[in-house]
């Protein structure tokens, strides 16, 4: 079993989210305040604390749409199973940018200044997905050189994974060193965390075959992580 823990705060690190300010949505608000995209970056650096937590089981066996992994823990979700079918070892991951920008932009909201409220909320969600997408590609490229391919990822409440198996990716994830706690309602605090896993498996086994997505048929038209290209 392997855990870690990444903080983000490299000016590097920052740098590769500068380019989530370009975005044209953020550009539509010439009246927020915010000075353009340098001073999103301001913001970002000022409220944003990324930081991500994850730990690699190996996958014991799948079978009747129930991942089973070490140690008993089971994740029920055919979709899932589909997806890790050739895989023998899960990452699992919880990440976060923290509450002080969610904070603010509560604040704002309170004060009437709502386009504010809303670029800061949405760059916050924006953030933490990008702390994912980074933390994928990152581990898609340290696993290629030992001969491992890495499947789509996905979180507990998409697809027909009950949401209520977060409670099992927390207890699994050291959730409590990046300041993560989970809701009765199985959400997250602070707001602006993704949770999620994904699966390893020899590329020999897959050959040079795509990843499987399942979104390719999938009827749910509505679903904000519809993935159109696979990894
Ligand atoms: S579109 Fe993709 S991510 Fe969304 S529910 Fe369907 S399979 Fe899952």
């Amino acid at each position: 079993m392997i855990q870690g823990h990444i903080s983000i705060s490299s000016s590097s690190d920052h740098d590769n989210l500068r380019q989530l300010l370009k975005r044209r949505e953020f550009g539509r608000f010439s009246d927020s305040g915010f000075k353009g995209s340098s001073g999103l970056n301001d913001v970002l650096q000022e409220l944003a604390a990324p930081a991500l937590s994850y730990k690699v089981k190996r996958i014991e066996f799948i079978e009747a749409g129930i991942v089973h992994l070490e140690e008993g823990i089971c994740f029920k979700s055919p979709i899932l199973a589909k997806v890790l079918e050739h895989c023998d070892t899960l990452i699992l991951f919880i990440a976060t940018i923290g509450s002080a920008l969610e904070e603010e932009a509560a604040r704002l909201n309170e004060d009437n200044r709502l386009t504010r409220a809303y670029i800061l909320d949405r760059l916050g969600s924006l953030t933490a997905e990008h702390v994912v997408n980074a933390f994928h590609e990152n581990m898609k490229h340290r696993y290629a050189q030992k001969g491992y391919g890495v499947t789509l990822r996905f979180s507990p409440g998409y697809c027909d994974w009950p949401v209520t198996e977060q409670r099992k990716l927390m207890r699994l994830v050291d959730a409590e060193t990046i300041g993560v706690t989970m809701k009765a309602s199985c959400l997250m605090h602070p707001r602006k965390s993704v949770s999620g896993v994904f699966g390893l498996f020899p590329q020999a086994v897959n050959g040079k075959k795509p990843v499987y997505n399942p979104c390719g048929h999938c009827g749910k038209k509505d679903c904000n992580a519809r993935r159109h290209c696979v990894a």
